[in-house]
């Protein structure tokens, strides 16, 4: 449409312009150093992120999805011991597990926040099951005070997938305290994210910090000499660096984020949207970092709302079309469809709308102007 702008889902080139003179200078110091792989910069970054989730120990690695597989390996668990998590979340809560040659036991989640349900996870907990891994997707905390109840009850580890969340909090506590170890993704469009893949398990748990260090570089304290089966899950220096910078941003760019969130309610409020969608809710007690601003649509009318907003240059994208349960090679898991039935219908509904730290009002009234023409002609 001419005279209109388009939209961007995220907007990473903006972001960069406004960063550029220091990453610039930081990219220049770690080049300079020629120390490319962790070093200083790695543990500085592990300090840094350790103190923002109120942990003691931070892991640094190659992606959020190594960070996943380094705490899962941590726990000296039993081939075939089971994990307890949502079916609706990123690929990599499962592929992890599978990998480490665990297995996820999947529970349905909660129609309102998308979280794992806490109420149906007890009749999934047996005598193998060493795990419960909640996720916090979209930015917003699971309900963690049942999950940590049963947790203690059935002597479970709780690790939290907190790739969409960092700084996160539940009842005051962030990520990162509200299990025993917390995955973090440094992926590009995650709320902290670098030029590229990176990742961090943080823990208060000295046993659990000392073994993922050791696993991330071949299984070796000694080097040379491997005590488990490691493999390379290091994390460059540059990212480390680039990160640093970032991190300093992350709280304003989590409040650009919580703004946008109230701009979008009170626009599609005020154009009489809300019979036609469901806006995302963010729950009492909790901080909500908005990785992602998803509704809900009518199944029949997703579709044709997707061409309408691609065909006015406004970026939208569909977390997650598939359940975790449905994917083609976890099939063996034996789960069918229709098992989970809440996730099944989220998959059917949900769209992400625009959704970064510089969105401006202008650009959210286009979006919600575009969502209304829709709906309303
Ligand atoms: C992004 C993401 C991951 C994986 O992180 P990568 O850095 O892309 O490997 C895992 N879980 C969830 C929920 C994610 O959103």
């Amino acid at each position: 449409m001419a005279g209109h702008t388009a939209v961007p889902l995220v907007d990473l080139v903006g972001q960069y312009a406004y960063l550029k003179p220091e990453i610039e200078k930081v990219v220049c110091r770690v080049l300079e150093s020629c120390q490319a792989i962790m070093g200083p910069e790695v543990a500085a970054l592990e300090n840094e992120v350790a103190a923002y989730c109120h942990t003691k120990f931070a892991v640094g690695c190659s992606s959020g999805s190594d960070a996943i597989l380094l705490a899962v390996l941590a726990l000296n668990a039993q081939p075939d011991d089971e994990i307890i998590m949502p079916p609706f979340t990123f690929f990599a809560t499962a592929g992890s597990v599978v990998r480490a040659g665990l297995k996820p036991v999947f529970v349905d989640i909660d129609p309102v926040s998308f979280n794992i349900d806490p109420y149906k996870i007890e009749e999934k907990i047996t005598p193998r099951t060493r795990a419960i891994m909640p996720v916090h997707l979209f930015g917003q905390c699971a309900e963690m005070n049942p999950i940590r109840e049963l947790a203690k009850k059935h002597h479970l580890v709780i690790i939290e997938d907190a790739a969409q969340s960092i700084g996160a909090e539940y009842h005051g506590v962030r990520t990162g305290q509200l299990g025993d170890m917390s995955c973090l993704s440094f992926y590009p469009s995650k709320n902290l994210g670098t030029y590229g893949d990176a990742g961090m398990t943080v823990t208060d748990n000295p046993t659990y910090a000392a073994k993922m260090k050791a696993l991330r570089v071949h299984g070796s304290e000694i080097k040379y000499y491997h005590k488990y089966l490691g493999w390379n899950a290091r994390l460059d220096a540059l990212h480390a660096a680039i990160l640093r910078v970032k991190l300093q941003y992350l709280d304003r760019w989590t409040q650009g984020r919580q703004e946008a969130a109230a701009r979008y309610d009170r626009l599609i409020q005020a154009k009489n949207l809300d019979r036609y969608l469901t806006r995302p809710r963010a729950l009492p007690e909790r901080r909500h970092v908005w990785n992602q601003y998803v509704i809900r649509v009518e199944e029949t009318k997703r579709d044709p709302l997707v061409a309408h907003l691609k065909e006015n240059q406004i970026g939208c994208e569909i977390y997650y079309p598939l359940c975790l349960h449905e994917q083609e090679c976890l099939k063996f898991l034996g789960n069918r469809k229709g098992d989970y039935p809440i996730a099944e219908q989220a998959t059917r509904e949900v769209l992400a709308l625009p959704m970064f730290p510089e969105i401006t009002e202008q650009q959210q009234d286009r979006v919600t102007d575009v969502l209304a023409q829709f709906f309303q002609k």
